[in-house]
């Protein structure tokens, strides 16, 4: 195999969840620039400038009609980056039974399901590799934020559990643990502060490093996990925070 960066991924086909925004679009972009043909499964993929499949993590037969299309399109299956998550604010008694089941189904679940639907494939694959988008709230105890928090706790779990079982067929698993990270998601966010411009400052003044992380950065990460040149790495959780979590640092 070419181990060089610019053609690490030739010959290999990728899917992204959540790829046609935010962290998942960049991890498109990312992998399909070092050879990857690059597979987009999101609930809008219009956009898109990859393999865009309209799809629904949530929803068992969407992700299993999606993840058909892109083996019959491609023949082949080797890299899976379970990145789609909505989050959720508020404390433990923010959110009624109807939200937490919904967050859970895509955020958890949702890994879960695509996982299921592609080991078939990746146990085929000389170069397997998937990547969960975590984050920081996995372990940081971010206030107002329990039920994404939650959710992440268990997809940073299930990283470690589907490292294990999978290691031996040739399948590695880990997750990215992103910090504040400057995507439409957040934008929307700031975009309901009274002054969404002296709330961005305000987020930027909060991180180690003075501003947020970009997309581009989190994709370096995720491209990194899911190349050859992290071939004996698997159940790791790796930061990219702007030095948060070294810190014990949160950001809220
Ligand atoms: P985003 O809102 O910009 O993009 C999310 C994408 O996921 C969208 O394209 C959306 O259509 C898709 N999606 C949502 N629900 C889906 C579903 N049920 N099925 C298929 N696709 C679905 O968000 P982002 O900021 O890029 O976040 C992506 C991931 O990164 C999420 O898992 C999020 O929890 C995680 N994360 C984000 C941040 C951050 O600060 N932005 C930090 C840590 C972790």
């Amino acid at each position: 195999m070419n181990m060089s960066a610019d053609a690490e991924f030739d010959g290999l086909v990728a899917i992204v969840t959540g790829g046609a925004s935010g962290i998942g679009a960049a991890a498109a972009d990312r992998l399909a620039a070092g050879g990857a043909q690059v597979a987009v499964l999101d609930l809008n993929p219009a956009g898109t400038a990859h393999f865009g499949v309209e799809c629904n993590v949530a929803d068992d037969a969407s992700v299993r009609a999606a993840v058909e299309s892109v083996t019959n399109r491609f023949g082949r299956l080797d890299i899976v980056v379970n990145n789609a998550g909505i989050g959720a604010a508020g404390d433990v008694a923010a959110n009624e039974d109807d939200e937490w089941t919904r967050v859970l189904d895509i955020n958890v679940v949702g890994v879960a399901r695509v996982t299921r639907a592609a080991l078939p494939h990746l146990r085929r694959s000389p170069s397997a590799a998937i990547v969960n988008t975590c984050s920081i709230a996995a372990t940081a105890g971010l206030p107002q934020r329990a039920l994404y928090s939650a959710s992440k706790g268990a997809v940073l779990s299930l990283t470690l559990a589907m490292a294990a079982d999978h290691i031996r067929e040739g399948i590695r698993v880990n997750c990215v643990n992103p910090g504040t990270v400057d995507t439409p998601w957040v934008a929307r966010l700031l975009s309901s502060a009274a002054d969404p411009e002296a709330e961005r400052a305000a987020l930027n003044a909060r991180q180690p490093h003075g501003r947020l992380v970009s997309a581009e950065e989190v994709a370096g990460a995720i491209a990194y996990l899911a190349s050859p040149r992290s071939g004996s790495t698997s159940g790791t959780a790796l930061a990219v925070d702007g030095g948060m979590q070294g810190l014990r640092l949160r950001p809220l």
